[in-house]
């Protein structure tokens, strides 16, 4: 029996090295040795105390992209090759599940969130939630589950050619939600407080429009830039109560917005502005086989690239102590990624 380091975060701000054994491979799995880790928001938000639906203990991670040790589909999955996960673990039973919307069971365990996550040597999941490398390097394929976050959104918006897409907030979500709504053909306008993140949109995804709300008259400059129509989409993406109430009031009449960011209080807004608009609102929840599948295309066809979206990196064995300086919004940190 082997021996593997696990990352454990025993409450808020305490991470812990343990010591696991690697147990019989289970009955459709695949043991994967994890290469990469990315941190996402919701593992710092973990760590900091802030996720709604978290308990402690918890091995976070759930960006991952991994070397396939065995499967119990060997003839899919050989060893060696390189895979990441979808980490939502559905039912497949529920009303959500049968229709499926695989991405919003009703009895979803999420990796590294419901469930212990990545941030170890290796990791046993679902066979059916290893997804095929298709050529991507380890660092691309750890982008792949955020990247599909945002593409889910832009999905659920169903964004046309054309459109005016507000996406507000420009973190590695929003990032990615920006590079789908502009593949669908949308004029993507970025909105975010932090002009580095700003600066980032323009010169590395080439966004044309940029707001920020602190500097900015946003409303002007929304008129100003649609011709007087406002955004037919509004995706949020900081999952910050105020920004989200405040987005509101941006979406051209007819239009939709869809909530991609998730905070842990109840959102208001003027039921005659929404009613008058005939707005539609909607959650956007994790992403489905597609968005996956659309996002690796992507990448592959260099209609994306993500690389630039990893501003820092660790090794396994200094997460521990790097996580809390990735906290800090003066490290301007847009995606750190761990390497094993
Ligand atoms: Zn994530
Ligand atoms: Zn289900």
């Amino acid at each position: 029996m082997t021996e593997y380091k696990t990352l454990v975060c025993r409450k808020p701000g305490e991470l812990v090295y343990a010591v696991e054994t690697i147990s019989e491979l289970a009955t459709d799995h695949t043991l994967l040795k994890i290469k990469r880790i990315g941190i996402c928001g919701t593992d710092l938000h973990a760590f900091g105390g802030s996720q709604p639906y978290f308990t402690y203990p918890r091995v976070l991670g759930h960006e991952l992209a991994a070397e396939v040790v065995s499967s119990s589909d060997p003839e899919e999955f050989e060893a060696g090759e390189l895979v990441t996960i979808m980490p939502y673990m559905n039912c497949g039973k529920c009303l959500a599940c049968r229709s499926g919307k695989t991405n919003c069971c009703s009895i979803m365990q999420v990796f590294g969130v419901h469930r212990n996550g990545g941030m170890a040597e290796y990791l046993q999941v679902p066979t059916r939630l290893v997804i095929k490398g298709n050529g991507l390097n380890l660092d691309e394929l750890a982008l792949v589950e955020p990247l599909a976050i945002g593409a889910h959104g832009i999905r659920r918006a169903a964004v046309a050619q054309g459109e005016y897409v507000l996406v507000i907030g420009a973190g590695p979500i929003g990032l990615g939600a920006m590079e789908f709504a502009k593949i669908s053909g949308a004029k993507v306008i970025s909105m975010d407080t932090n002009a580095k993140r700003l600066d980032f949109c323009q010169q590395k995804l080439g966004i044309e429009y940029i707001i920020n709300p602190i500097y900015d008259d946003v409303n002007g400059l929304l008129m100003d830039i649609t011709g007087g129509d406002m955004p037919s989409v509004v995706i949020d993406a900081t999952g910050n109560l105020n920004a989200i109430n405040n987005g509101f009031q941006y979406m051209a009449h007819g239009g939709r917005y869809v909530l991609i960011g998730l905070q842990k209080g109840n959102i208001s807004f003027s039921h005659p502005e929404f009613h008058k608009r005939e707005a539609t609102l909607m959650s956007s929840r994790n992403a489905t086989i597609d968005d996956f599948n659309q996002v690796i295309s992507a990448i592959k066809n260099k209609l994306i690239d993500p690389i630039p979206y990893i501003t820092h990196r660790s090794s396994f064995n200094h997460v521990a102590t790097d996580f809390q300086s990735w906290l800090d919004p003066e490290n301007a940190v847009i995606k750190a990624m761990v390497s094993l």
